[in-house]
């Protein structure tokens, strides 16, 4: 078959057919659709104002990778002015954060962006490998679901950013769509679909890649020979979701455009009234001062199980300590952070809360 030209430049060799729409294009025409598509999806939303402060929650993984090179092109291309900060959870989880976040710290020095990590070990006195050699692997991600909220928020409030982006994709959100259907969480699914959140006290956070398809994205840092990591977590991803997950890659092989369809019926579903009459008004927890619909907010109440059962089958003087620390005294108030109260930095952090670029 004679090679053929672009069908967007008609100039170049086409040499990639783009899995959303299936047209065959060159290298640079994809770079260039995909970016302005970006574009296009932060500016009608209306994402940033100048001057804003935003914090990239990068993983090391494609998604959050492309995201930062993708936000640092478009902030230069059209003139955004964001300051634009890396922020990145460790979850303590042995063998893949911990090299992960080497990725991250290639990426600082690659982007020249300011880098802050935060540890859940730091945070709440547990790790991800602590938790599950507690509870097992059914339901460690829930919990590590729980911390990463609240830990992004936490460094957002020291970083001083007004808004957290996250590189949540077309797939994850057209999967988080169905599971929400398949569980009958009415609620959830009128709110899955938003590109952007924000309660009261919680830092606004958003996703620039929520119309952006997984399969550009992976093509994206390929062609762009981004640096990024790509194994994943050990302690395997949630059961549910991944039968989300093969059977949303098997509708979109019979029909590309799938993903963004089950996305645009999920901005079709309202949250009815009575639903909302349901939702509880929000309080601050009464041990960590994050807001919270109940008592205890979601993450004290899973670190109160977890020190139950930590009491139970008697901790090691280790974690014993850690528990101390985050119960009482070793606790520093941090000047940035009216309503936590955080354990103090460890080594390797600055005084200005960004890890130093050496590390
Ligand atoms: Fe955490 Fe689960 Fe993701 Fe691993 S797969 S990082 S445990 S949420
Ligand atoms: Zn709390």
């Amino acid at each position: 078959m004679a090679p053929r030209n672009c069908a967007l430049c008609k100039v170049s060799r086409a040499i990639l057919k783009r899995p959303k729409t299936g047209q065959q294009i060159c290298k640079e025409c994809f770079f260039h659709v995909f970016e302005t598509e970006v574009h296009n999806t932060i500016t009608e939303a209306n994402l940033f104002k100048l001057g804003d402060r935003v914090a990239i929650g990068a993983s090391g993984g494609k998604d959050s990778t492309v995201l930062a090179y993708v936000m640092k092109t478009l902030n230069e291309r059209y003139s955004y002015g964001l300051n634009l900060f890396l922020l990145s959870i460790d979850e303590g989880i042995t063998g893949y954060r911990d090299d992960s976040l080497e990725t991250v710290k290639r990426n600082q020095e690659q982007y020249k962006m300011p880098l802050k990590i935060l540890s859940y070990d730091e945070l709440y006195g547990w790790t991800m490998d602590a938790i599950v050699a507690q509870i097992g692997t059914k339901n460690n991600c829930t919990f590590c679901g729980v911390f990463r909220r609240q830990a992004l928020d936490r460094g957002a409030v020291m970083l001083e950013v007004d808004h957290i982006v996250t590189g949540h994709n077309a797939d994850d959100i057209a999967e988080t769509v169905l599971m929400n259907i398949m569980r009958g969480d009415i609620a959830r699914l009128g709110r899955c679909t938003s590109i952007c959140t924000q309660g009261e006290d919680t830092i606004k956070r958003s996703k620039p890649f929520k119309y952006a398809y997984e399969k550009e994205i992976v093509m994206y840092a390929y062609f762009k020979k981004l640096d990024y990591f790509s194994t994943e977590c050990i302690y395997s991803p949630e059961a549910y979701r991944g039968h989300a997950r093969v059977f949303l890659k098997d509708l979109e092989a019979a029909r590309p455009s799938t993903i963004i369809d089950i996305i645009h019926s999920g901005e079709a579903f309202e949250v009815k009234e009575e639903v909302k009459a349901v939702q509880k008004a929000q309080q601050t927890c009464r041990r960590c001062g994050y807001m919270s619909s109940n008592d205890l907010c979601k993450a004290c109440t899973l670190l109160e199980g977890l020190e139950r059962g930590a009491a139970a089958i008697a901790v090691t003087d280790k974690a014993r300590r850690k528990l101390v620390t985050m119960e009482g005294g070793t606790i520093d108030t941090m000047r940035t952070i009216p309503y936590f109260q955080l354990p103090s930095h460890k080594a390797g952090v600055n005084s200005s809360g960004l890890a130093s670029s050496s590390s």
